[in-house]
């Protein structure tokens, strides 16, 4: 028997260490279905001991290791190239809440927990866990971690890096580094833990995080507000800053396009406004404090926007469900994104401020290039964000329609350089932006993210072949 598998059974036991293709597939395959690898094997640790010793193996063996969570990622990190020489290593069996501290307003938490596992047990303990995005039922805490997850909360609570104080990692060379101690200050040099938020599994292996809890909140307020004019998007977030001050938390982009995907796929989706207009966007704000009417302060926002002529219409849900309905047809430009077909995707971030001209410009290229494209611009335009995607034409075929990826890619990629911006908002790079990373990063950050990929990795075995 190959000696390191062998091993890695002598580890985690035969039922942990998958060798046939068919038990390793859903493994070796990406979310999209856009990468397709092989692995020598895929082990499941069920201890952080368990995988120290798969990393000290694998060295021994000089076998590449893939660190995998929940696999949602869409850059392609997660999966392995076709040489089928690495191990892939899945986090899903270390999944312990190891502790829920409501008074230090922190929890440590095991790698493989799954996002909303964690919401839920921050809820028990009267806290809120703020991370949040579409995939939270199945992507992990370590993968959130690795890519620097943002999402839908990002306004108010900032991207998985803020909301992390510390973490337990396995070095390349099976060291184990422990800092979980949940402290709010710590200022005793380098704050180590900031290299591998980010560094999507090629530094090393996180295998647990402390992580920062709020006050639960006692009261929410979510609106569908038709724009006037995309132009307007900046000003009504600068509005409702001021109103809701910081109990805005999330400001979503809807373009039209993408709510009548959704309708056509969900057809119990409804639309909340008398008329559905080019652009709208969906608001929510939330308050921990009995105080503050925080229905009260968004009508205020949104009233004194609707005098300024800046929006159209808006409704605010009157009830827990009306608001799940709402958050609904967010979900549904998703859902109708995928089911209409290929797509091309963005993941971009300019200035707040210049959203708006940036979708106008990017739009203006992509139709230069191609007038048939069906441009799908929506996403988190309160950071910054926008997912700015092509749908696949209804006439044409996934392989014409795809095969203009790179040079949509560029088109779009050129338009976000000129505004300032960054290629990945929050996917991370992994295989799919590589060239793209490497290509636009200035040559003293990418030498330097090489020299410290090498001091860390100098065999080059955690993630090949992904964002460095
Ligand atoms: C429907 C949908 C919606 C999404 N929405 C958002 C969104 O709003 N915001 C957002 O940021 N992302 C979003 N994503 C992308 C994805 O969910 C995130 O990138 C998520 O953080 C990945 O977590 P994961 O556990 O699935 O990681 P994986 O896909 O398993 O891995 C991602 C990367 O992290 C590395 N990695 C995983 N676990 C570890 C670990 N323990 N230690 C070291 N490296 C590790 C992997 O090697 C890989 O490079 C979405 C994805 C889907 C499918």
């Amino acid at each position: 028997m190959d000696p390191l598998i062998a091993g890695l059974q002598a580890i985690v036991g035969a039922r942990h260490c998958l060798i046939e293709p068919e038990a390793q597939a859903p493994f070796v395959t990406d979310w999209r279905s856009l990468y397709h690898g092989r692995a020598r094997a895929v082990a499941l640790p069920g201890t952080v001991a368990e995988l120290q010793a798969i990393v000290r193996l694998a060295r021994q063996h000089r076998a590449p290791i893939v660190p995998q969570g929940g696999n949602t990622g869409l850059c392609g990190g997660a999966t392995p190239d076709d040489s089928g020489r690495a191990i892939l290593l899945s986090l899903k069996r270390i999944d312990r809440i190891r502790a829920v501290d409501p008074l230090n307003n922190s929890m440590v938490a095991e790698a493989g927990c799954i996002l909303a596992n964690l919401q839920q047990a921050a809820s028990e303990a009267d806290r809120l866990f703020p991370l949040s995005l579409s995939a939270e039922g199945t992507c992990q805490i370590g993968g959130n971690l690795a890519t620097n997850a943002g999402g839908l909360n990002v306004v108010r609570f900032g991207n998985a890096r803020d909301l992390c104080l510390g973490l337990e990692v396995v070095l390349p060379d099976g060291t184990l580094l422990s800092g979980l101690n949940a402290l709010r200050k710590d200022n005793t040099g380098y704050d180590l833990k900031q290299i591998f938020i980010g560094s999507e599994g090629t530094l090393g292996i996180i295998t647990a995080a402390a992580l920062k809890l709020f006050p639960r909140p006692l009261a929410r307020a979510t609106a569908i507000v038709a724009l006037s004019d995309l132009d307007v998007a900046p000003a009504l977030l600068a509005r409702c800053r001021a109103g809701l001050a910081d109990q805005l938390v999330s400001f979503e982009l809807l373009p039209r396009f993408g709510i009548e995907l959704g309708r056509r796929f969900m057809p119990g989706l409804s639309w909340p406004l008398a008329q559905l207009p080019e652009w709208s966007v969906l608001i929510e704000a939330s308050t921990s404090s009995g105080a503050f009417d925080i229905r009260a302060a968004m009508e205020q926002s949104l009233a004194a926007s609707l005098e300024a002529g800046e929006i159209a219409d808006a409704a605010i849900a009157n009830s827990e469900a009306q608001s799940r309905a709402m958050w609904q047809l967010r979900e549904g430009i998703l859902e109708g994104q995928n089911r209409t077909g290929a797509s091309i995707k963005h993941d971009v971030s300019v200035p707040v401020a210049q959203v708006p001209a940036f979708i106008k410009a990017a739009n203006a290229a992509v139709l230069a290039a191609w007038p048939e494209a069906r441009v799908l611009a929506f996403g988190h335009v309160g950071d910054g964000n926008t997912h700015f995607n092509l749908a696949q034409p209804e006439n044409e075929s996934k392989a014409a329609f795809t095969a203009r990826t790179a040079e949509v890619n560029r088109v779009v990629h050129d338009v976000v350089a000129s505004f300032g911006g960054s290629i990945s908002a929050e996917h991370g790079i992994g295989q799919l932006r590589r060239a793209e990373l490497h290509h636009r990063k200035p040559a003293a950050e990418l030498d330097l993210m090489r020299r410290i990929k090498r001091t860390l990795d100098p065999e080059d075995l955690m993630n090949p072949g992904k964002l460095v």
